[in-house]
């Protein structure tokens, strides 16, 4: 079963796909953790990367749908994952469908997180106090924003287009108030994995 989490930056996609992760037993694939892990280790990949993740813009299409089709062919990833932050703009969308094809399978569920701009934005601030990622400032939040209405926000039209189950998820409230409507969903959209 393969659930894309959907939403713009500070919805809660991370958090709650680790709380969904542990109560499901399905692999938590965040490309930003997975980008963050490279810079960490100062590795090619992670110098090539760290300036453009800082200044909050995107990487590019052809390098993120290498990363995912590698991580997606590990064994872990047989029963289905919970993406987290893949797809980010169409064409990774299409590469995702078009992967996954090849395989027989396919996108089952988008959870598409709703959350206030201002929220979003107290959320990703109050983060960079906590946690010192460097594009959880006020400058490259606001640049994330933009890619997200330019880029990502039609990744939605895109499943929309191709009848893939839509649950629109209130991701306000508290953490698990939010993960209870995300098993409420699994529930409604008749993909609820082995618990
Ligand atoms: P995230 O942890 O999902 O907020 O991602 C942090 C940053 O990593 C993004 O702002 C991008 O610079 C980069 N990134 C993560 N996933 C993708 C993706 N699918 N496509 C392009 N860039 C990505």
């Amino acid at each position: 079963m393969i659930t894309v989490l959907f939403g713009p930056p500070g919805s809660g996609k991370g958090t709650q796909a680790m709380a969904v992760a542990g109560r499901f037993g399905l692999p938590h694939v965040s490309t930003g953790e997975m980008l963050r892990a490279e810079v960490e280790q100062d590795s090619e990949l992670g110098r090539e990367v760290a300036p453009i993740m800082s200044s909050g813009r995107l990487i590019s299409d052809e390098l993120m749908i290498r990363v995912i089709e590698s991580r997606l062919q590990r064994a872990d990833a047989a029963q289905g994952v919970l993406l987290d932050g893949f797809p980010r703009t169409v064409p990774q969308a299409q590469a995702l469908d078009a992967m996954l094809k090849r395989g027989t399978r396919q996108v089952d569920l988008v959870l598409a997180f709703v959350v206030a701009e201002d929220v979003l934005r107290a959320r990703i601030l109050r983060r960079g106090e906590i946690e010192h990622r460097a594009d959880d400032t006020a400058d490259a939040f606001a640049q994330r924003m933009t890619q997200y209405h330019e880029e990502t926000a039609p990744v939605l039209e895109h499943y929309a287009a191709e009848g893939t189950h839509i649950e629109q998820i209130q991701g306000e409230g508290t953490i698990s108030e939010v993960t209870e409507r995300i098993a409420d969903a699994f529930n409604r959209s008749r993909v609820v994995p082995a618990s």
